[in-house]
């Protein structure tokens, strides 16, 4: 089997897990988008899944993400990974949608590189759901504040919420907080719909509580090297 019908094959799976996901919660099937996070595999692999249909690729690494965006045209680049300030304006310049805006320092660096791209930048802002920021995250007490800060920024739109599942929870006890939160936000700010929740194991959990946006990696690309992560 060569690599794009391996991918292709993974890509027909992870839909079937979607439309059965959706039907199950009464949704519609296009109400959840799906980002393909692609990092540690190659931009051949972002250009077979592009010819396939998928839209939205995720990355991690400013790096990785800047190269893969200069060889792959005519796709949406979401950052989901750690962002520190020094990399936000870089992160702004390929980006369409970060989603892990976790702290107020990231703001201006976000609005800076926007501003100078000329673009208009949608941001999530990445709550996490145990209270241990240092996984990534802001805290739910900070999240108000995070998002009238992404609000109020020349060059970002604040698009909603996102979040990682924690390790030692049931995942849908987990994204029924986000949702909360998500619902919190929306009062101050009725334009911040997207809710980017659900992964690889984790994605039936997370459209079942209301994720607008599934962030695949391994159901659709396969395993990454154990080193990395
Ligand atoms: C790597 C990554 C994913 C994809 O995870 P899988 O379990 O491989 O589907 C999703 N979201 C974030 C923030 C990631 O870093």
């Amino acid at each position: 089997m060569t690599r794009a019908q391996e991918l292709a094959q993974r890509l027909t799976a992870v839909e079937r897990r979607l439309g059965e996901a959706c039907a199950a919660a009464g949704r519609a099937r296009d109400e959840v988008a799906l980002v393909a996070v692609t990092k540690f595999f190659p931009a051949t692999d972002v250009v077979v899944l592009r010819d396939l249909g998928v839209t939205r690729f995720g990355e991690s690494r400013d790096q990785e993400a800047r190269r893969k965006a200069d060889e792959v045209a005519d796709v949406r680049w979401h950052f989901v990974g750690r962002l520190q300030s020094n990399k936000a304006a870089s992160v702004a310049a390929y980006a369409s949608v970060v989603e892990s805006c976790d702290r107020l320092r990231l703001v201006p660096g976000l609005s800076a590189g926007a501003r100078g791209a000329d673009r208009e930048l949608a941001v999530l802002v990445q709550v996490s759901l145990d209270g241990d920021p240092g996984r990534g995250g802001a805290v739910a007490a900070d999240v108000p504040a995070l998002a009238d800060a992404v609000a109020a920024a020349q060059g970002l739109h604040l698009a909603g919420v996102m979040a990682v599942a924690p390790m030692e929870e049931e995942p849908a006890r987990a994204f029924a907080r986000l949702a909360e939160l998500a619902e919190r936000v929306r009062q101050d700010h009725p334009q911040a719909r997207t809710i980017s929740a659900g992964m690889s194991a984790d994605l039936e959990e997370a459209v079942a509580a209301g994720s607008t946006s599934v962030r695949v990696g391994t159901a659709l690309l396969g395993r990454r090297p154990s080193a990395l992560r």
